[in-house]
């Protein structure tokens, strides 16, 4: 086998153990391996009938012939993701007091994925990450890098809001890390960026403060990560003057992305 086929096998393997801790039984089969018929892109996914599955040990067979899911299974891979989320009760504390988990938003292949700390009341209560006055900030902060808030893809650490919007403890960050690993491996992120401390530290398994990861990448499994304040610690209460900061780390992150630099701050 070539060492880009091993590289594929490996890269399968560890997708379909994704997909598997998902819950994933079955996936949509796709045409004949390595057959005469013309590559599809994700915009062309091929109809499926109920009948037409493939479960993941075949697709570990697939992977020696060199194929990778598509963008469409690794939408419903996602899919099944948040279902299994929306049902999880690992944190009985957050379970019992949650409206409902907070899984994402945004569109599986994203190139920028923004990752921040726990759900707050008016994410518990709409369903969707960042939708309060810190999210409206982030959607700023999206638009003035000239981005749209719809092409980023936008998570958290924790998928249950934490009472009283406290911190996430120790023992909820590390019950829900595999959550947000199976997402980052799905949703496959050219960049990250680590919205304050707490998504910092988890996500770069750093004790180090947020002062000292900023100004420069870090690395997640082969992605450039930029660590920036969270957003809500921008808000005119706390510490707007730290705004500037952010536009830098955003500058950066553009540079980085190969994307022009908008004139006016956010
Ligand atoms: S925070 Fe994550 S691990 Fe904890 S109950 Fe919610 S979904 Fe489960």
């Amino acid at each position: 086998m070539s060492t880009e086929n091993i590289d594929l096998r490996k890269q399968l393997q560890q997708h379909v153990q994704s997909l598997r801790g998902a819950g994933v039984e079955w996936a949509p089969l796709r045409p004949p391996l390595e057959s005469a018929q013309p590559s599809r892109t994700a915009a062309q996914p091929v109809a499926t009938t109920p009948a037409e599955v493939i479960s993941p040990v075949s697709l570990l067979a697939a992977a020696d012939a060199g194929t990778v899911l598509t963008l469409e299974e690794r939408r419903q891979a996602l899919k099944v993701l948040a279902e299994k989320v929306s049902k999880c009760t690992q944190c009985a504390a957050l379970a019992s007091t949650r409206t409902q988990t907070v899984f994402a938003q945004g569109p599986a292949g994203a190139e920028l994925c923004f990752v921040g700390e726990a759900p707050g009341a008016d994410e518990d209560a709409q369903g969707f990450p960042f939708v309060g006055a810190a999210g409206q900030l982030l959607t700023k902060i999206i638009v003035g890098c000239g981005l749209k808030r719809e092409d980023v893809y936008i998570c958290n650490i924790l998928k249950c809001r934490p009472p009283g919007n406290r911190a996430p403890l120790p023992n909820e960050a590390a019950n829900c890390r595999g959550f947000l690993e199976r997402q980052l491996e799905l949703v496959q992120p050219k960049f990250i960026v680590a919205l304050g401390a707490s998504a910092a530290s988890n996500l770069l398994n750093t004790t180090q403060p947020l002062g000292k990861l900023r100004g420069r990448f870090h690395d997640y499994k082969g992605i450039p990560v930029m660590v920036t304040y969270h957003p809500a610690y921008l808000l005119p209460h706390r510490a707007p003057e730290k705004k500037r900061d952010v536009w830098e780390d955003m500058k950066m992150l553009l540079t980085k992305m190969g994307k022009p630099i908008p004139q006016k701050q956010a």
